[in-house]
């Protein structure tokens, strides 16, 4: 007989809630994570949407160490001096089906874990799972130092460099250009002053993406996103695009924080975190195969993650993947039946809901973004130049709109332009 009924590998947005879910269902669960407090090696950009956590824990908005509700967007693009930015604030991107939070995973996943404590999840915290008990081709348990710990099923959400869905069978190492990097500071500043500067009212913050010299005209781009008193920084760039690239991502960053978009809203901050992290962004094609006998993966190790270039999400897709992947285990166990076959109903869960949905709706999207780099470079001095053409006024004849677009529009080439819409157009 199995020590556990589950064991779930990886206390991040993922395992915590599968946990929950388990724990809730009755089952005896094992949740371990390699990091003595929970989240303290996780890193985001970042931004929740909520949704996923509301169905697993309807009161988190008055528990959960949330940091600003997000009402403010805007998508900024960079030209090494001048920024022309989109923005949408709207009291919609606040209802309650809607919400969305910037959070600082420490404090927001040590929560998280202590609720599947609560639930009656027994965890273990600051133990590395190095290898799986495997018998044949199927996941047993798991391996820690000289401990061997054996489950009915194993739920691996170990995050974007899972080498444990490796040794399952279950992935592939990914691909240079289905990764991204990224590099992230927490600069610490007033509250009164963060609502200020981003024109927020107190509890309420700004989400801001940037494309173009955030990442020096590579693929990627640079995010913002207000805490309380604090705003977290970053720049993440597609791996096969920075390998030819004499900037390491951390002096992007270094650069980014010099912008004059930029510069003013951090200065006098103290920068008090420095993290960095893979973001796995190749889409669908990368979804490697989600069970085996006695085990499932959930969250970035199932490479669930998208940007959108206008949005980026994992946490939700993590969640929403943890209590899919723990509801399967619970049937599958009741059944008496967890072979891959028994535990077939993950992945049906995850089609019939946003989150396969999703990236299949986008699957062509990544290459998009990968394979068009005058995204990050041409488009953002198109706009500014068609910007100074309306706004910079010097006295002289103002002169027809349209004779100034045209300059801009054919320095990148209308062919090209309307190649490039018409690839975005069918990509999103
Ligand atoms: C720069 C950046 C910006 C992002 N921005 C956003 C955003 O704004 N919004 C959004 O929704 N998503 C964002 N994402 C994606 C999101 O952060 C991830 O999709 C999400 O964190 C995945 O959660 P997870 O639980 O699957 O993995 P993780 O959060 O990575 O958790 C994995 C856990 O497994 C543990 N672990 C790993 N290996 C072992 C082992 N061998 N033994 C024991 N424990 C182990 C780790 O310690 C960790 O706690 C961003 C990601 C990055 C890197």
């Amino acid at each position: 007989m199995a020590d556990f009924d589950a064991i779930v590998v990886g206390a991040g947005c993922a395992g915590s809630v599968a946990a929950v879910k388990l724990a809730r269902a009755g089952k005896s669960v094992l949740l371990i994570d390699r990091a003595g407090e929970p989240g303290s090696k996780n890193m985001t950009g970042g931004r929740i949407y909520a949704h996923a956590l509301a169905k697993v824990l309807p009161d988190f908005a008055d528990e959960a160490p949330l940091e600003r509700k997000i009402t403010r967007e805007r998508v900024s693009f960079l030209t090494d001096a001048d920024n022309t930015t989109l923005e949408f604030a709207s009291p919609s991107l606040g209802l309650p089906e809607n919400a969305s939070y910037a959070v600082l995973r420490a404090p927001f996943d040590a929560w998280l874990a202590d609720q599947a404590e609560q639930a009656g999840a027994e965890c273990v915290f600051g133990i590395t799972v190095e290898d799986l008990v495997m018998d044949g081709g199927r996941v047993c348990g798991v391996r820690a130092g000289d401990d061997e710990i054996t489950a009915e099923v194993t739920i691996l959400a170990d995050g974007a460099n899972s080498l444990l869905s490796e040794r399952a069978g279950l992935a592939k190492r990914p691909l240079p250009h289905q990764m991204a990097v990224s590099a992230k500071e927490v600069i610490e500043l007033p509250e009164g002053v963060i609502s200020d500067r981003f024109q927020v009212p107190e509890g309420e913050g700004c989400a801001w993406l940037f494309v173009g010299a955030a990442t020096q005209g590579h693929a990627g781009g640079g995010f913002l996103y207000t805490n309380r008193t604090s705003v977290s920084i970053g720049v993440v760039a597609t791996l096969s695009d920075l390998c030819g690239s004499s900037t390491p991502v951390y002096k992007m960053l270094d650069a980014f924080k010099e912008h004059p978009a930029v510069a003013p809203v951090l200065a006098g901050g103290k920068l008090v975190e420095y993290s960095a992290h893979m973001v796995p962004e190749g889409g669908l094609a990368m979804v490697p195969k989600l069970a085996c006998d006695g085990c499932l993966l959930a969250g970035d190790a199932a490479m669930l993650c998208v940007n959108l270039g206008y949005q980026v999400r994992g946490m939700d897709y993590a969640m929403a993947s943890g209590a899919a992947a723990a509801q399967a285990a619970v049937a599958a166990i009741d059944a008496g039946d967890t072979s891959e076959q028994g535990l077939a109903g993950y992945r049906e869960a995850l089609e019939d809901c946003f989150v396969l949905q999703d990236l299949r709706d986008h699957a062509g999207l990544p290459a998009f973004l990968e394979q068009t780099p005058r995204l990050y470079g041409e488009y953002p001095a198109m706009a500014a130049e068609v910007m100074r053409g309306m706004f910079a006024v010097d006295g002289s004849p103002v002169g027809r709109l349209r004779d100034k677009v045209r300059p801009a529009v054919r320095r990148v080439g209308l062919r090209n332009i309307l190649k490039d819409v018409r690839r975005g157009v069918k990509a999103l």
